[in-house]
């Protein structure tokens, strides 16, 4: 569906109304009474990963943050909160922090590039790069963006779990796991990280063996191809900072 005008997209929202309606009668009048999401996405605003029509989730059964490279720091308040309520109030399940390959943030940290006031945002993401330095120069230039966008998942996950929020939750004997996801923008797949924490116990040996798996993955031999990854065809550069 291309959008043309901002007058399309109230056609087009009355036509999906209208038509999940017909599909489930009652359908928005179970949606008011109460939100009862198992999940938690964390992901990237890029406009191409939408987290519902990615995971065939209907309204109502995932709740989502989103902002520049799926980040979560323990000074945004927003994050926390979106987290907090999540687990507090909602009681989710799994969170998944989703990154996407191609992700704008994540080539903007790798390659300096200025974008403006989002670049103290993104120095986020550089502080993730220079603490994988040694990891990220031994990978060829042409998959560093992507181990980048790994390594970045990899320390949200963790910053995920060591959150007050968390801490609390696992403390009182609550049930979440934490994930850690990519996205194909090539090819509109999700790929499992192997990063899932379900308490505090598990943080260090899950998040090692995550990096340790990241090196194996996009390490080849010297004009080599890549050991492990996905085929590339038709990857589309990246475009805009998110
Ligand atoms: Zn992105």
């Amino acid at each position: 569906m291309t959008t043309t005008s901002i007058q399309d997209l109230f056609a087009h929202n009355r036509a999906w109304a209208a038509q999940m309606e017909r599909d489930r009668p009652g359908f928005f009048t179970s949606l008011v009474k109460q939100q009862t999401p198992k999940y938690m996405w964390i992901g990237c605003s890029d406009s191409r990963v939408p987290a519902n029509q990615i995971t065939g989730l209907d309204p109502g059964e995932v709740f989502v943050h989103r902002n520049v490279a799926n980040i979560v720091v323990s000074s945004d308040l927003n994050a926390l909160s979106a987290i907090q309520f999540a687990v507090d109030v909602l009681k989710v399940e799994d969170i998944m922090v989703v990154g996407h390959y191609g992700c704008g943030g994540v080539k903007a940290a790798l390659e300096n590039v200025r974008v403006g006031l989002a670049d103290n945002w993104i120095r986020n993401i550089k502080n993730v790069r220079d603490r994988h330095q040694a990891l990220l120069e031994a990978v060829p230039a042409d998959v560093r963006t992507d181990a980048l966008v790994e390594l970045n998942v990899a320390e949200q996950v963790i910053n995920v779990a060591v959150s007050t929020v968390m801490v609390d939750a696992w403390a009182r004997g609550q049930k979440v796991n934490i994930h850690g996801w990519a996205f194909g923008v090539h090819d509109g797949l999700l790929q499992d990280l192997g990063i899932t924490v379900s308490g505090e116990k598990s943080l260090e040996g899950a998040y090692k063996a995550a990096v340790q798996r990241i090196r194996h993955k996009w390490s080849r031999p010297a004009g080599g191809e890549p050991v492990t990854i996905e085929p590339r065809r038709n990857r589309q550069p990246g475009n805009g900072p998110a």
